[in-house]
């Protein structure tokens, strides 16, 4: 079978985007941290169903917390990066951007002792506002990438994107793409492996759309954060959409994803490149 990958982007409970009462990044350092906890609370659960991640760590975190990063490596999981101040693509200019994701790259990389390859951005924002995107990445020193929502959505997406891995070409040499995996319900493509809608849906659908995605020879990107598989965690105040989709059924993530790894075999962005791109359709950038 097709095999999926499991993405972790590590951050703490209040790296929420595109709310206004989100902590600047000034206020970071004196809030309540619980991604030691939370995070290693889902290493437990990779090792008892011997199942390997890709990591995306917020910089910021790895900084803070080298020893996390560490405990990931010794499990066996990639580790990748999600930047480093967690702003989204499209309120920054190339210049902020690049410097964000090359001082993240190298931050993360001391933490754990080995290369970083992968690049995720937050809340999946890059748009048609961000032409350089793909070529910033590559010069950063990137392999491949996997912030494309290829559909319409609040921050970010990509409408017209492929859906599938693909290679673009950039100026900095090729990158490899792993765009989240979206499948259609009632006419509308829909994001089931991650976020709201993994914890909205029932595990039985989530796991037949998934099938239908594999069926099209595409793997899963599953991804979620620490923050959910920690109810307790403090709520930030945001009107009751955003409310409801970041924190209803925050109890069923970890029964959802000790099932999944029964269900559905795992690997990793860098396994996937590894064992060659060659047969990926090509996007210009
Ligand atoms: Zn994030």
């Amino acid at each position: 079978m097709q095999k999926s990958v499991f993405s972790v982007d590590v951050e703490e409970w209040f790296h929420i985007l595109d709310v206004p009462s989100t902590p600047a990044l000034a206020e970071w350092g004196a809030l309540e941290s619980r991604v030691e906890k939370s995070f290693r609370s889902m290493l437990d659960v990779f090792a008892e169903k011997n199942v390997r991640t890709t990591l995306f760590f917020l910089a910021w975190v790895a900084e803070r917390y080298p020893h996390l990063v560490r405990e990931a490596v010794a499990g066996g999981h990639e580790i990748a990066s999600h930047g480093y101040a967690h702003e989204l693509v499209f309120r920054q200019d190339r210049t902020t951007f690049t410097s964000d994701i090359t001082k993240a790259k190298d931050l993360i990389e001391q933490a754990a002792g080995i290369a970083v390859r992968g690049y995720r951005a937050p809340g999946f924002s890059v748009t048609k506002e961000t032409p350089w995107f793909f070529d910033a990445v590559a010069e950063a020193g990137y392999a491949y990438d996997s912030s494309i929502f290829p559909a319409e959505r609040s921050h970010g997406g990509l409408s017209g994107a492929l859906a599938v891995p693909h290679v673009v070409a950039t100026t900095h040499g090729e990158l490899v793409e792993f765009p989240v995996s979206l499948t259609p319900m009632f006419g509308k493509p829909l994001y089931f492996f991650g976020g709201g809608y993994l914890r909205f849906f029932p595990y039985r659908l989530m796991l037949s759309k998934a099938k239908e995605v594999l069926r099209e020879e595409r793997p899963v990107v599953f991804y979620l954060h620490p923050r959910e598989v920690d109810p307790a965690h403090p709520r930030l105040p945001m009107s009751a959409k955003r409310r409801f989709m970041t924190y209803h059924n925050l109890h069923s993530t970890m029964p959802k994803m000790r099932r999944l790894f029964d269900d559905l075999p795992m690997t990793t962005f860098g396994d996937i490149v590894d064992a060659g791109t060659a047969a990926f359709p090509r996007a210009a950038r």
